[in-house]
């Protein structure tokens, strides 16, 4: 704005000073004066490509006023042929300030034009991008869910065939044999690694979401609730920040309600000195979905690593599994939803959105 304003008293300022310079030279000196009068038409060419035609027309008629009391004061007595040529001339700035601002305000359009064009271009480009990477991402789910399913069942069956050996071989021990406790070991470490396996299985391919209408707000206050004693323990302050009168949404609300026990926890852990957790809902008209984001103090997520978070087995903890954030995600898919990261000035944001019309899983 500021800058229009400059350009407006830089195009007043130089037809004021050809008007000075047109006063300022004597009359015998027509050569001067025909160039002067010829550099009226520079601010007016340039009030026009600025301004359109508002700038074109308002300079011309400037230069006009500013430069008919010469012609009327001197030119008049002195060569009234030349007078009248000079009227002429102004006749010819104003024609000129309409037409090029004309030109002016016609090439603004196409250029904004083409500005939106470009905007809505990159916006479907980040768009279709956005939903390449989810399908990648999914299509990375699927075939770890597959894999996982034929590693269970491979795991499985020597398991068992194991497990009945042992217990042949503790047959046929004595009731009084050391050996029993060996057995007995040897059992429940089978059956650890059966729980283990099945567990995995479940993590990898949960189950199709039950919808139901809930209130993703009640899901929160759950989350909350659930995550309050860690949270003191480790001075983290949990604050829910809950849009009211959402509208109720159509999710498997347990299944929901891990995804943010997960996203949660990791808060937690990425905040082993305290800090603050902030759990909020928002309503999204434009998508029509309900967003629901867990923004922590932890510093964020490190850009390197940000890709590849929801892999599956990714992981920068020492304990960690990996699998939080991609079973997390694959709910968010199976729900219609998506699930984001980004950083904020303080920790990471994780961003779960609910399609509000998504009536099946
Ligand atoms: P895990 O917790 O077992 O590492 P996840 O899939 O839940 O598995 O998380 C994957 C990785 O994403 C984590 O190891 C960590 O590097 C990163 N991460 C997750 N949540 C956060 C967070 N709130 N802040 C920073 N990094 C995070």
């Amino acid at each position: 704005m500021r800058n229009a304003w400059l350009q407006v008293i830089l195009i007043g300022a130089s037809i004021l000073l050809v008007t000075a310079l047109h006063f300022a030279t004597p009359l015998d000196r027509i050569t001067l004066h025909e160039i002067y009068q010829r550099i009226y038409y520079i601010p007016i060419l340039a009030a026009a490509v600025l301004f359109g035609l508002r700038g074109g027309l308002g300079a011309a008629l400037f230069a006009s006023l500013a430069y008919f009391p010469h012609i009327s004061m001197h030119w008049h007595n002195h060569n009234s042929d030349y007078a009248l040529n000079q009227y002429a001339e102004i006749v010819i700035f104003n024609l000129v300030g309409v037409v090029t601002g004309l030109v002016g305000d016609s090439s603004r359009r196409s250029r904004s034009r083409s500005e939106r064009t470009a905007a809505e271009l990159q916006k479907a480009y980040t768009d279709l991008r956005q939903t390449f990477e989810q399908l990648l991402q999914a299509d990375r789910l699927t075939s770890l869910g597959e894999l996982s399913s034929a590693v269970v069942h491979e795991v499985r069956n020597p398991l068992g065939s194991i497990k009945g050996a042992v217990e042949i071989m503790e047959d046929a021990l004595p009731a009084d044999s050391p050996q029993r406790e060996f057995a007995d070991i040897a059992k429940r470490e089978v059956e650890r690694l059966d729980r283990l396996v099945g567990e995995f299985l479940r993590f990898a391919r949960p189950p199709k979401p039950a919808v139901a209408p809930a209130d993703i707000n009640e899901v929160m206050r759950a989350v909350a609730t659930l995550t309050h004693q860690q949270a003191a323990v480790q001075k983290v302050c949990v604050e829910t920040n809950l849009a009211p009168q959402l509208p109720l949404v159509k999710i498997d609300a347990e299944q929901i309600k891990q995804v943010l026990l997960n996203l949660t926890i990791n808060a937690l852990q990425a905040m082993p000195k305290g800090g603050q957790i902030v759990l909020r809902t928002l309503l999204e008209n434009e998508k029509q979905s309900v967003v629901v984001e867990v923004e922590d103090k932890g510093g964020g997520v490190d850009p390197a690593i940000a890709a590849r978070i929801f892999d599956p087995f990714f992981s920068t903890k020492e304990k960690g599994v990996g699998l939080g954030l991609s079973i997390a995600y694959k709910i968010a898919v199976q729900h219609g939803g998506s699930l984001t990261v980004r950083n904020g000035t303080h920790g990471a944001i994780f961003r779960l959105s609910l399609p509000l019309g998504h009536n099946e899983a």
